[in-house]
């Protein structure tokens, strides 16, 4: 069977993303195998979606590249200082950005454990969707994390033992993807597409 997903992986980037190279990341541990996805759900400030600085640069976007003006919103003042990242960021419309290379370590979870596994950015890919945890995901960000899903199977086969979510790793301390998130949803169109 040929499959024809639309999204392929070379060299750890993934094809149609716009690249945007954030600092916020290091080197995986040598020996290091990639088997685990994690979901997360981000907004900026909290629950508006597509917000932008003065400069027109996407607020996540900004935060993912340390170019976040900290004073732009009371929220900012929360998190002044945040070094962090994620391999991928899917807005409401579908559109990808990839900030760090795969094979690179990005910044997303945080203290976390899986499976009795601590440090889950050693060995995961975190993908951060545009939303909150009190609002439905778009048909578009499915439509697109099911593709970039099976990109990323193709070209990591050993994630498709672990797909989890930021609220799974780091129980009591986040909350994200959130109740809205449509687990089966997702996994029903990660097999369909799998199967074209
Ligand atoms: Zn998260």
């Amino acid at each position: 069977m040929v499959k024809a997903s639309p999204l392929t992986i070379v060299a750890g980037r993934l094809s149609t993303a716009n690249w945007l190279a954030s600092p916020n990341c290091n080197t995986r541990p040598a020996d290091t195998t990639i088997d685990t996805i994690v979901i997360h759900n981000i907004s900026l400030p909290p629950n508006e979606f597509g917000a932008c600085g003065a400069d027109g640069i996407h607020y996540v976007k900004a935060l993912f590249t340390n170019q976040l003006d900290w004073n732009a919103h009371p929220y900012f003042q929360t998190i002044q200082g945040a070094e962090v990242s994620a391999h991928l960021f899917i807005e409401r419309d579908g559109a990808i950005t990839q900030f760090v290379n795969f094979d690179e370590r990005a910044w997303h979870a945080g203290k976390s454990s899986y499976l009795g596994r601590p440090e889950c950015n050693n060995y995961s890919i975190g993908i951060e969707l545009e939303g909150s945890d009190f609002v439905s995901f778009t048909d578009e960000q499915y439509e697109t994390l099911a593709q970039v899903i099976n990109a990323i199977y193709d070209a990591y086969p050993k994630t498709q033992r672990h797909l989890t979510g930021h609220s799974d790793i780091a129980p009591g301390r986040k909350t994200d993807p959130g109740d809205y998130f449509e687990w089966t949803k997702l996994r029903e169109l990660v097999a369909k597409k799998s199967d074209q």
